[in-house]
Parts: C-alpha cells; sequence; structure tokens
C-alpha cells in the first residue's frame, strides 16, 4: 500500500483538515508555505491524468475543496499543484492536489 493509501486507511497518522466520502486533505509534512494542504482521492491513482480518466468527478471535488479551504483560510490567493513524473517532482505516486498559500509566489516556478 503506497503511504496516501496507508493514510487513508489510518495506519499512519496525518494532520487532516478535510474529509468527504471520496476526498481527504491534510496538511503536508514538509510545508514549503503557511498554508501547504495536500487534497487525494481516497482510492489510489498513480497521477492527476488517472485520476480524470477514472474519476473526473472526484478529481472536480479536489479543486472545490480546495477553494473551500483557502476561503476559510482567508488567503487572499492561492496555487495549486499536480506534480506529474519524477522530472516534474512527484515523488508519492497516488494523485494530490498541493493548495499552497500565504505568502507570494514566483512566476515561472523553479
Ligand atoms: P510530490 O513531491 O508532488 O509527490 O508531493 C508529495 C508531498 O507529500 C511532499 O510535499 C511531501 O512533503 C508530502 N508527504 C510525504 N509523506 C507525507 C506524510 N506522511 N504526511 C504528509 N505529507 C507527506
Ligand atoms: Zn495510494
Amino acid at each position: 500500500m503506497c503511504v496516501f493509501c496507508k493514510i487513508v486507511a489510518k495506519e499512519i497518522p496525518a494532520d487532516v483538515v478535510f474529509e468527504s466520502i471520496d476526498v481527504l486533505a491534510f496538511n503536508d509534512i514538509n510545508p514549503e508555505a503557511p498554508t501547504h494542504v495536500l487534497v487525494i482521492p481516497k482510492w489510489h491513482y498513480e497521477n492527476a491524468a488517472d485520476l480524470a480518466a477514472s474519476a473526473p468527478t472526484t478529481l472536480a471535488e479536489l479543486f472545490t475543496v480546495a477553494d473551500q479551504i483557502a476561503k476559510e483560510r482567508e488567503l487572499d490567493g492561492y496555487r495549486l499543484t499536480f506534480n506529474t513524473g519524477e522530472s516534474a517532482g512527484q515523488s508519492v505516486f497516488h494523485a494530490h492536489l498541493h493548495i499552497l498559500g500565504g505568502r507570494p509566489f514566483a512566476w515561472p516556478p523553479g
């Protein structure tokens, strides 16, 4: 089982900030910004494209949950990221949407 499937199964702890039938959101263990939350499907999909192909409604829910969390925190802006593939920085191969907020972000990203 992958690390995020273990979090869904409560085999390893996480700082959960939102949960629904299909989606879980928790604080990133190594935050890169004052708000750094990961929003994941509860079922295992390797990346965003696999999730889009198999469960588009759940993919859409990740974005609505992200916006809800940003509004609760009164973020004036936020960045959403799906890293896909090692060269883009993906290290956990269970689809996850990063919500980053609470500080300015450069563009283009590094
Ligand atoms: P990525 O590099 O895009 O695959 O993102 C994986 C993210 O998962 C990284 O930002 C890690 O800090 C985070 N992460 C890894 N293990 C855990 C964990 N057990 N709990 C919370 N976040 C984690
Ligand atoms: Zn998984």
